[in-house]
């Protein structure tokens, strides 16, 4: 039987994900007595430490949670989010790059520009290879590497890169202006560091409960004073929820933290009129560019990312990954005939979109997912830059050292981008709205902003309007997804809330 959970803490943290673990083992480093409650298991399969695959990605595996979204008004597909201790953390792409200095001062928060967060950032790495600049620590619980050189085909991509006029970015976690380089992870000799296996280790103080599932926060004359649980309630003085952009918004509508007239249409009662919880969704739009190398096409000695590609064709800042794995070997269950094994992708994102999205839940009943609008593709802006990005994309696949791997322009064969495809643009939106995804880099759902802020869920400090100790503190909070992918953005959430 489950040992019942304590009664009281001083701290209950909600998510024991990417953001979560940070924030739990440097509040109980500091003293604090912290209880980090996980819906999914604390103890993680196996298949999560393999850095060189996503298997633990897929529906059905206990890591993950399928998510259903609407991507655009008549495009719908299910997400995945981490499950389990480290959360995303524990499933993801291992790539680590931070939000830039732009990003983060473009949040517009004192507490969250690029001078106040650095700290954070030096403070949760271990960065193998450049351990002496002023930019990065040398001593933290994440290490970061960068692949060794000697990969034909990711020196075949920075090649074409620079036919392109796209300077080398040797540090991408660093100041230089932005271009190709070798991808800083979050993985050692192909073994996934999650947070959890970051940061949970040996620390007194520090109660982690996996399988806990919160259903609820508690407040009582307008201070949280616990959390709900089918294994019981526990009190706390302060509680944070770090159930991550879908699971943290989500709680708060359940506790009746949201729009007031929403709560009130699903029968839910009032507890805080705050009505920008769900709303602002942000994230970075994303195309998968098929090409099939040719055959003898070397596998990758460890990752399947290599390098990553930062520019701004026709003014749009956009992101090209080349994978160098197939969909189908990365995520096995998923593979399906578009992703053809030994089809190979350029990943396309699209990194300051314009389109916001929408959480709402459908209905009072727990059980029902929260509906997830995303709205991808309303501006005509982001249609413009998604198809400068894949022109870029395909331009990359026919300079000379990438030909040189193989075929380009053909796949995938029931709906081929073509070069007529590609050379109007009706076909290519066309083309865009049948094979659009989401890079899964949700944030924004439960922002933060100053107090003339009416969209604003939480201030400076991650606290919640209107409700006293209750803070949230996960890639929710941040006002617009970073110009890079979130994880080390959600690790660095984790540290300087800790701080404030
Ligand atoms: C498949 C995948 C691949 C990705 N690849 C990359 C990548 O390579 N690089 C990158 O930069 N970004 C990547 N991302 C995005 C990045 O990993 C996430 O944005 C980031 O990890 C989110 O951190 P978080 O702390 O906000 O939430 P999460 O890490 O998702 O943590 C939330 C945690 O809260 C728990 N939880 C939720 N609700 C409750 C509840 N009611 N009670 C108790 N616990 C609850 C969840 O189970 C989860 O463990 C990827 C994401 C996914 C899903």
């Amino acid at each position: 039987m489950a040992e019942p959970l304590p009664a009281e803490t001083d701290v209950v943290v909600v998510g024991a994900g990417t953001a979560g673990c940070a924030l739990a083992a440097r509040l109980a480093e500091a003293g604090r007595t912290v209880l980090l409650l996980e819906a999914g298991p604390a103890d993680q399969p196996a298949e999560t430490r393999d850095a060189r695959t996503m298997r633990a990605a897929v529906p059905g595996s206990p890591a993950a949670v399928e998510v259903p979204t609407e991507l655009t008004p008549t495009l719908s597909r299910s997400v995945v989010r981490g499950r389990g201790a480290g959360g995303s953390s524990a499933v993801n792409g291992c790539y680590f790059v931070r939000a830039t200095p732009a990003d983060c001062d473009g949040w517009g928060m004192p507490e969250w520009s690029w001078a106040a967060v650095l700290p954070a950032f030096r403070r949760l790495e271990a960065d193998r290879d450049f351990p002496d600049s002023p930019l990065h620590g040398r001593a933290g619980p994440v290490p970061v590497t960068r692949p060794a050189p000697g990969y034909e085909p990711a020196a075949a991509f920075a090649a074409a890169a620079a036919a392109l006029g796209v300077p080398g970015e040797p540090d991408k976690n660093g100041a230089g202006p932005a271009g190709c380089g070798p991808l800083p992870s979050n993985a050692v000799d192909g073994v996934r560091i999650s947070a959890a296996v970051a940061y949970l280790r040996g620390r007194p103080g520090l109660t982690v409960r996996g399988g806990v599932r919160v259903s609820r926060v508690l407040v009582e004359r307008g201070r949280a004073v616990g959390v709900l649980t089918a294994a019981g309630t526990v009190r706390a003085a302060e509680v944070v929820l770090s159930a991550g952009a879908v699971g943290s918004p989500e709680l708060l509508l359940r506790s009746g933290i949201g729009p007031a007239d929403a709560l009130r249409d699903l029968g839910l009662p009032v507890v805080a009129d705050v009505r920008g919880v769900g709303e602002g969704l942000s994230d970075h739009p994303m195309l998968q560019v098929p090409w099939r190398p040719a055959p003898g096409f070397p596998a990758p000695p460890g990752l399947a990312l290599e390098q990553v590609l930062h520019a701004a064709p026709d003014g749009a800042p956009i992101e090209v990954l080349p994978w160098f794995r197939s969909f189908a070997s990365l995520l096995p269950p998923w593979g399906s005939p578009s992703r053809d094994d030994g089809v190979l992708t350029l990943g396309v994102s699209l990194l300051r979109a314009d389109s916001r999205g929408r959480l709402t839940l459908r209905s009072a009943d727990p059980a029902s997912p929260p509906r997830i609008a995303y709205d991808h593709l309303a501006s005509a802006a982001d249609r413009a830059g998604l198809r400068a990005g894949v022109r870029f994309a395909a331009e990359l696949l026919h300079t000379p050292p990438m030909a040189a791997l193989g075929a380009t322009g053909t796949e995938p064969a029931d709906d081929p981008l073509s070069a007529a495809v590609l050379a109007a643009d009706g076909a290519l939106d066309g083309w865009i709205g049948r094979h659009l995804g989401t890079a899964v880099h949700l944030c924004g759902s439960a922002r933060m902003g100053p107090d003339d802020d009416p969209g604003a869920v939480v201030d400076g400090r991650l606290r919640v309007r209107g409700v006293a100790g209750l803070r949230v503190v996960d890639t929710s909070v941040l006002p617009r997804v970073p110009s890079r992918g979130t994880a080390a953005t959600a690790v660095m959430v984790g540290e300087r809330a800790a701080e404030l």
